[in-house]
């Protein structure tokens, strides 16, 4: 069995295929999407989707690249809408900050802060966003002394900056970066780190794999991110497996 960590089934992308690739994913043992928050606008639609499929988990949270259409009642309705629904969510996410986009970096520090705060007074776990900005998320999480865990989404970077998160309580995420073979800090990285810090994630229709660029990716593709990670490890199949599944449950609530 396997649960994909972070997947946006509720994008516009899978529009036209979303059940299909749903029932696809029940045929290969992909029993549960965990499905991230990204903007205010996308909130009902997550909740409906998850209404409608038993195997989508929602998350709720402002996502850094979608600030651009940011107000301040955004975290207001977002602090609601969570309350409203807080049995059936599963962390506060997908929030962070990127240092590669034009969203002003003030804003995003901001909304950032905010939303550590809202998941510390709910207790929910954060699935965390980074692009060139582990320093600065490290930073605020210990500054707001967060210790509710989560993910870190689509890890990439050193030995020494996973276990900065992993002792924060954090699981790291493993996504398509790992099938590049020019990600070798990373793959040193999930190589050594312990395995119960580990779980899958595609990250679709975003983050294609290495062989698949400029297609749109799919949950489907798990599979393959799995086979790559047995790659970097000493464990058995059984054993990565078990623990991958295991560990969602472990790091997220209400799963
Ligand atoms: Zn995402």
């Amino acid at each position: 069995m396997f649960i994909d960590s972070h997947c946006h089934i509720d994008f516009i992308e899978f529009d036209i295929d979303r059940e299909f690739v749903l029932q696809q994913c029940i045929k290969q043992d992909i029993s549960q999407l965990v499905v991230p928050g990204t903007r205010v606008e996308h909130f009902e639609r997550q909740l409906r989707l998850a209404n409608t499929f038993p195997a989508i988990r929602n998350a709720l949270g402002l996502h850094p690249y979608f600030l651009d259409t940011y107000r301040e009642t955004h975290l207001n309705e977002l602090q609601s809408i969570i309350e409203e629904n807080y049995d059936s969510i599963v962390a506060l996410g997908e929030v962070g900050l990127d240092k590669a986009i034009s969203i002003d970096w003030k804003v995003q520090v901001k909304v950032f802060q905010e939303q550590v705060e809202m998941a510390k007074s709910f207790q929910l776990p954060l699935i965390l966003h980074h692009r060139k900005s582990h320093n600065e998320i490290l930073q605020i999480l210990k500054q707001c002394k967060f210790n509710h865990g989560g993910i870190v989404h689509a890890f990439s970077g050193s030995l020494q900056i996973a276990e900065a998160y992993t002792e924060l309580g954090f699981a790291i995420g493993v996504g398509g970066g790992i099938t590049y073979p020019r990600a070798h800090k990373t793959r040193k990285a999930i190589e050594r780190l312990p395995l119960s810090s580990l779980v899958l994630e595609t990250d679709s229709p975003d983050m294609p794999l290495n062989g698949y660029q400029g297609k749109r990716n799919s949950p489907l593709k798990l599979p393959i991110i799995f086979d790559a990670l047995l790659t970097l490890r000493t464990e058995s199949t059984k054993e990565v497996q078990e623990a991958c599944f295991q560990n969602v449950f472990n790091y997220l609530v209400h799963m």
